[in-house]
C-alpha cells in the first residue's frame, strides 16, 4: 500500500516507521469487525492520502498552551456532543455550539483571571465503545450502535453493520466542521463584545438571576478594557482546537503523517486525542499507538484507577516528562471523586510530573430513568466539579479544567439547572444518540458556578 505523499513539506510517508504499526500485534478494544470488507483497503488509501486535518505547528502550539495549564497559568475548557452525527454538522448547530463554548470560556477567562484554552469535543467525535457488541430489541438481536464512523444507529442489519467508507465519510464531515469552527473564530464572530451580549441575554432569565452580578461585572471589565483603548480588533480572533477520543486505530493511523521540519509523527485527524477508559490497557494498542505521536494526548480516569496505573501511563506517554504532553481527564462520579482522586494526584504529585487534571463531571453520573432515557442529574455534575476542586485545593495542585458532553441546542437530556429540565420534556427534546448533553443554559450555568469558584481562589 502506498500511504501519505511527500510533495509539499507538511507530510511525509509513515509507512517505514514500524513503530507505527506495533499495536497492530497488541491486544485492542471495541474495534470494528470491518477487515474483510470489500471497501476496506480503498478506504484506508483514500484516507492516507487526503490532506491533513491539522497541522503540525497548531499541535506544537496547543501543546504549548497546555502546558501553561500545568503549570496553573491557564485553564482548559472541552465540550461537545457525546456523538457527533453526520446529519448535524449544519451551519446552525456547529455555530450554537461554539457560541455556548464562547460564552462559557469568557465567563471562565474572566473568573479564573487567566487564559481558558477552548476545545471542541468537535470534528471527529463519531466513534464509541460500548458496553455490549450487541443490542436486543423485541428478540431481534443487531450490532450494537459504535457511532457514525462505524455503524448507522437505525435498528437494521443493513444500518448496524460495519462499514468502512464510513471512515471516509467522517474525514469529510471533520474537515468542513472545521473549517466553520476556523471561520467562526477568526471571522470576528468570537469578538469579546460579542459574546458578552450573548451572555447578557443568558442572565435576563430571572432562573439565572443569581449570575447577573457576575455578568455585570464582566460587562465593566469590558468597557474599561475598551475605555483604555485595548485593541479590539485583535480580541476579535481567538483560538480554538479541536479533539475527540481516539477510538478507531485504523482511521487514527491513516491520519498520521510525518512532519517534514521535525521528522516527528502526528495523528492529523485533530489536534488533541484521548484514550477512554475502556481502552486504556496499559500493554494494549490504544495506549502504544498513541505514545508514537507528537499530539497532546488525555487519559480518561475512572473510578477504579490505580495509583499504579497512573505512574505507568505517565512512563508510557510522557517519558520525557513535557508539561502539556498529557492530560488526566478524571471521571469518578459524585459519590466517589473525593475518596478516589487523591491518591493518584498526590501519587503524580509525589513523583513530579507536570500533568494538566481536567474533570470529566458527565461520565460517572449517568443514571438510566423508568422511562428508559439515560441522563444526569444537573447536581451531581456540579458536585463532582466542587469534589474536584476541593482536592486539588487540599493537595495544593492545580484543578486544570473542565470536559463535558453539552451543545448549544435547547435539548432535555440532563436533568436540573436553574431553569430545570424535567423528565417529562425527555419525549420531544431528548435528541442525543449516545450520552446526554447539559443543553445551552445548563452549559452556562456551569460556567458561571466554576467562575464564582475560581474568583474566590
Ligand atoms: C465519552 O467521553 O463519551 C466516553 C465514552 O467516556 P469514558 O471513556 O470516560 O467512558
Ligand atoms: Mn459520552
Amino acid at each position: 500500500m502506498s500511504l501519505e505523499n511527500s510533495q509539499h513539506g507538511q507530510t511525509l510517508n509513515s509507512h517505514n516507521l514500524p513503530e507505527l504499526d506495533e499495536w497492530r500485534n497488541l491486544h485492542i478494544d471495541q474495534q470494528p469487525t470491518w477487515h474483510e470488507h470489500p471497501d476496506y483497503p480503498s478506504s484506508i488509501q483514500e484516507l492516507s492520502s487526503l490532506p491533513p486535518l491539522v497541522f503540525a505547528g497548531e499541535v506544537d502550539r496547543l501543546r504549548r498552551r497546555l502546558a501553561n495549564v500545568a503549570e496553573g497559568k491557564a485553564f482548559f475548557l472541552q465540550g461537545g456532543d457525546c456523538a457527533e452525527t453526520f446529519n448535524d454538522a449544519t451551519a446552525d448547530k456547529i455555530s450554537a455550539r461554539v457560541k455556548t463554548l464562547l460564552q462559557m470560556a469568557v465567563v471562565l477567562t474572566y473568573g479564573a483571571s487567566m487564559p481558558v484554552v477552548k476545545m471542541g469535543r468537535m470534528a471527529g467525535q463519531f466513534s464509541k465503545p460500548r458496553s455490549s457488541n450487541d443490542e436486543t430489541r423485541d428478540g431481534t438481536t443487531l450490532p450494537s450502535f459504535r457511532g457514525e464512523m462505524v455503524n448507522g444507529f437505525d435498528f437494521t442489519e443493513e444500518a448496524r453493520a460495519h462499514d468502512p467508507r464510513r471512515m471516509v465519510r467522517g474525514y469529510h464531515t471533520s474537515a468542513s466542521t472545521l473549517n466553520l469552527v476556523r471561520a467562526f473564530t477568526t471571522g470576528g464572530f468570537a469578538d469579546l463584545r460579542l459574546v458578552n451580549q450573548w451572555n447578557k441575554g443568558f442572565t435576563a432569565n430571572p432562573a439565572h438571576a443569581r449570575y447577573e452580578s457576575l455578568a455585570r461585572e464582566i460587562d465593566r471589565a469590558l468597557k474599561f478594557m475598551e475605555a483604555c483603548g485595548a485593541d479590539f480588533e485583535a480580541l476579535k480572533a481567538t483560538e480554538m482546537y479541536v479533539g475527540h477520543e481516539g477510538l478507531l486505530l485504523d482511521y487514527e493511523r491513516a491520519m498520521t503523517r510525518i512532519d517534514s521540519r521535525t521528522q516527528n509523527p502526528y495523528d492529523t485527524s485533530a489536534h488533541f486525542i484521548w484514550i477512554g477508559e475502556r481502552t486504556r490497557g496499559l500493554d494494549d494498542a490504544h495506549v502504544n499507538f498513541l505514545s508514537k505521536v507528537r499530539n497532546p494526548i488525555g487519559v480518561k480516569l475512572g473510578p477504579t484507577t490505580s495509583t499504579e496505573e497512573v505512574l505507568r501511563l505517565i512512563d508510557i506517554l510522557d517519558p520525557e516528562r513535557e508539561p502539556g504532553r498529557l492530560t488526566f481527564i478524571t471521571r469518578m462520579g459524585a459519590q466517589k471523586i473525593r475518596e478516589n482522586l487523591p491518591p493518584l494526584v498526590e501519587a503524580v504529585k509525589s513523583e513530579g510530573s507536570k500533568i494538566v487534571w481536567v474533570t470529566d463531571p458527565m461520565h460517572g453520573n449517568t443514571i438510566s430513568v423508568p422511562s428508559g432515557y439515560k441522563t444526569r442529574r444537573f447536581n451531581d455534575v456540579v458536585d463532582e466539579v466542587r469534589g474536584f476542586f476541593e482536592v486539588h485545593e487540599a493537595l495544593g495542585t492545580f484543578p486544570g479544567g473542565l470536559h463535558i458532553e453539552m451543545t448549544g441546542d435547547d435539548v432535555a437530556e440532563c436533568l436540573g439547572g436553574s431553569d430545570p429540565v424535567d423528565e417529562s420534556a425527555f419525549l420531544d427534546s431528548y435528541e442525543s444518540l449516545c450520552d446526554p448533553r447539559l443543553n445551552h443554559r445548563q452549559s452556562l450555568e456551569i460556567a458561571f458556578l466554576v467562575a464564582e469558584y475560581l474568583a474566590r481562589r
